[in-house]
């Protein structure tokens, strides 16, 4: 019953002026006093909503991988460190990225937030699993024994990482394909670093190298060996290829230079984070009156790269309203709260610029351009307001336009080579939600490519499910189904 009489405290962030200047992950860990205090304001209670992952009203609801909250709670308020990182490392193969970017639907299912706010989850989950690596608990645990059978992982995104991990846990042979140069998928190029650091990425995907993982990098799948080959030399293979097929904007002025898809952006971005001037983007920021097109996530990672980048001035459009500052009566607890709120990005414009980016109730209409066929500006045009059409032509100035208007689920090419059905949205339909398996025998599907852009937390979840529905495949065991 801490939540009566301790205060809930967020986790601390750089100051915005400072960490602008850098590319840094942008939160603080709390110190282990707070942490401790925190856990206490859990109160145990009996239906631990904070758990139960599922979809409500088209949002999630508690944690999708069931971690098993309240027990980690109790343990960390009880200094019992080891203890609690076993409870977490049974139902989470990466705390580390989740405690970091997760939007931690287990918050806002809390039952404490019914009445009060909610139990710091994700910070609690963080130092758990940043105290784990700092005393060695996290060690490589290669199998005692393997099996003969052979797995074929097509992607390395959050979904296969944890599909091979489970995988190799219980013995067969797993052989990760990844068309990056580097593991990890859109925690490597996609997610700035501000949110995850990329030697976190590289430190999980260590262990898991250790543990006999093979990462095959630099190899496209349909290019580089077909698909054929793969079932003829694998006895499963799973496909967790993301949704990485971008949302277009065809508008008039659309060919203009200076306009670009952000996950181009942001992957240039990362690219140049890693490697240094060698990979320095000829498309940046610097210097520019930046737009970007689509008031989502991925547009506000746009917006963070850009000021880091030293953009003149940023703007960020968004077709839908500003959201309340409380949950409406349409959306209850302990559905996930769609509250307004200042995240990273924004608070680090209206630091330097003086104003939230945002812009609300916006249609782009065309694009224009000067003589030499570069951006130079956009109009926005009707939009629908309150149900009623609106007549606002404007003109905005710009330098840079990033669209970040959606994904359309999984690129065709490979889904084709594997004679495997999609819905209009992209994504595979015929990957059943507990078979995990498409119409063609051994051929599994998981991550964004099964149910659509989502988030890591449930990439993790489709990866584990689709391990214990590929296990069950290989075996017939039931080894994993119960973990
Ligand atoms: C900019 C951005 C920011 C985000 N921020 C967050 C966040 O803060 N929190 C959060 O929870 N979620 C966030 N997400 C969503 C999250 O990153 C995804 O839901 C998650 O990464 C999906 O995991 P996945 O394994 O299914 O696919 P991905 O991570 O997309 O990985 C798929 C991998 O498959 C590889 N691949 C594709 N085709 C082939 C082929 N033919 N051969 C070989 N390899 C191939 C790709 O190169 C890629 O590495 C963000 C997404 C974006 C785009
Ligand atoms: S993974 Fe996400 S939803 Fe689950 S406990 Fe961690 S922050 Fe909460």
């Amino acid at each position: 019953m801490g939540f009566l009489n301790i205060e809930k405290k967020k986790q601390a962030e750089r100051d915005p002026v400072e960490r602008v200047k850098d590319w840094r992950e942008y939160k603080k860990a709390m110190p282990e006093t707070e942490i401790r205090e925190q856990a206490a304001r859990c109160m145990d209670c009996g239906t631990p909503y904070c758990q139960v992952g599922v979809t409500l009203n088209r949002g999630t609801t508690g944690c999708p991988i069931h971690n098993l909250i309240p027990e980690w709670n109790d343990l960390v308020y009880r200094g019992l460190w080891k203890e609690a990182y076993e409870r977490l490392a049974k139902t989470n193969n990466f705390p580390e990225f989740t405690s970091r970017a997760c939007p931690a639907p287990c918050e806002g299912s809390c039952t404490a937030g019914f009445v009060s706010e909610p139990v710091s989850i994700k910070s609690i989950e963080r130092a758990i699993i940043d105290r784990a690596f700092e005393e060695g608990w996290v060690a490589p645990r290669p199998p005692r024994r393997r099996t003969n059978k052979k797995v074929a992982v097509i992607g390395s995104g959050p979904a296969g990482l944890a599909c091979a991990d489970q995988l190799n846990k219980i013995g067969h042979n797993v052989t990760v394909f990844e068309r990056s140069d580097r593991p990890g998928g859109l925690l490597m190029y996609g997610i700035p670093s501000m949110k995850i650091e990329k030697d976190i990425v590289d430190r999980r995907v260590n262990l898991l190298k250790q543990e006999g993982i093979v990462f095959k990098t630099s190899v496209d799948v349909g290019t580089d060996i077909t698909a054929s080959e793969l079932r003829n030399n694998f006895d499963a293979v799973i496909l967790c290829t993301g949704a990485g097929k971008h949302r277009e904007l065809p508008i008039e002025g659309r060919g203009l230079a200076g306009i670009a898809p952000a996950m181009d952006y942001l992957t240039a971005s990362n690219r140049y984070v890693l490697y240094g001037e060698e990979l320095k983007p000829d498309f940046d920021a610097r210097g520019k009156r930046v737009i970007v097109i689509g008031g989502g996530d991925t547009g506000e990672d746009c917006v963070a790269t850009a000021i880091r980048q030293g953009c003149k001035s940023v703007v960020q459009f968004g077709k839908h309203g500003r959201l309340p500052d409380e949950r409406s009566d349409k959306n209850p607890w302990p559905e996930h709260p769609n509250v307004f709120s200042l995240d990273y990005a924004y608070e680090e414009a209206e630091e330097l610029f003086g104003r939230d980016p945002r812009e609300y109730y916006i249609e782009t209409q065309k694009f224009i351009g000067d003589k030499n066929g570069h951006v130079t500006g956009l109009e926005t045009g009707s939009f629908l307001k309150n149900g009623t059409e609106n007549k606002r032509l404007k003109h905005w100035d710009a330098d840079m336009v990033l669209i970040a208007i959606g994904f359309q689920g999984a690129e065709d090419r490979l889904f084709d080579d594997f004679g495997i059905n999609k819905d209009p949205s992209g994504r595979v339909i015929d990957a059943g939600e507990h078979s995990y398996q498409t119409s063609r025998d051994g051929i599994f599907a998981a991550g964004d490519a099964r149910r659509g852009a989502s988030l890591i937390v449930w990439a993790i979840e489709e990866g584990r499910k689709a391990a214990a529905a590929v296990d069950l495949y290989l075996d017939k065991k039931l080894s994993l189904l119960n973990q």
